[in-house]
């Protein structure tokens, strides 16, 4: 009796931790391309902890950004669901490193996948470091 008790908190445990995408997250990999949302799911299970804070934008929004300044193109990937962009926990912004960390991450875990992409910390004018996107579109 006691064998299947532990049996059952085991399995209970091991569900908990193959589900542990948080909701902003989830909510961001909605509408966009399905290598990314893959890309996502594994880099979750190997990387350091990060969060998914943007997926699919509007034009609207994408404008917004844009007289904002937070980006530099009104033809981004966002538009298209081509792109998102994470922050690394406990989140720095100062902290260059942390997004290094997560994107050279992301970067292999892509390659392993054969989903090609480009990190916006690897862009030589505008560094982007929370930006991922497919390449090709
Ligand atoms: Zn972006």
């Amino acid at each position: 009796m006691k064998k299947i008790v532990l049996l059952t908190a085991l399995l209970a445990t091991a569900a908990i931790a193959h589900d542990k995408i948080d909701d902003r997250t989830k909510k961001n990999m909605h509408g966009i391309h399905g290598d990314l949302q893959a890309l996502i799911t594994r880099s979750y299970q190997v990387c350091p902890s990060f969060t998914v804070i943007d997926g699919l934008r509007t034009i609207e929004e994408q404008k917004e950004y844009y007289a904002k300044g937070t980006t530099t193109t009104l033809k981004s990937k966002h538009l298209t669901g081509h792109a998102f962009d994470f922050i690394p926990n406990p989140l720095d912004w100062n902290d260059i490193n942390s997004f290094k960390t997560v994107g050279e991450c992301i970067k292999t875990v892509a390659e392993r996948m054969s989903i090609p992409i480009q990190w916006g910390g690897d862009w030589k004018n505008f560094k982007d470091y929370p930006h991922i996107e497919l390449k090709g579109y």
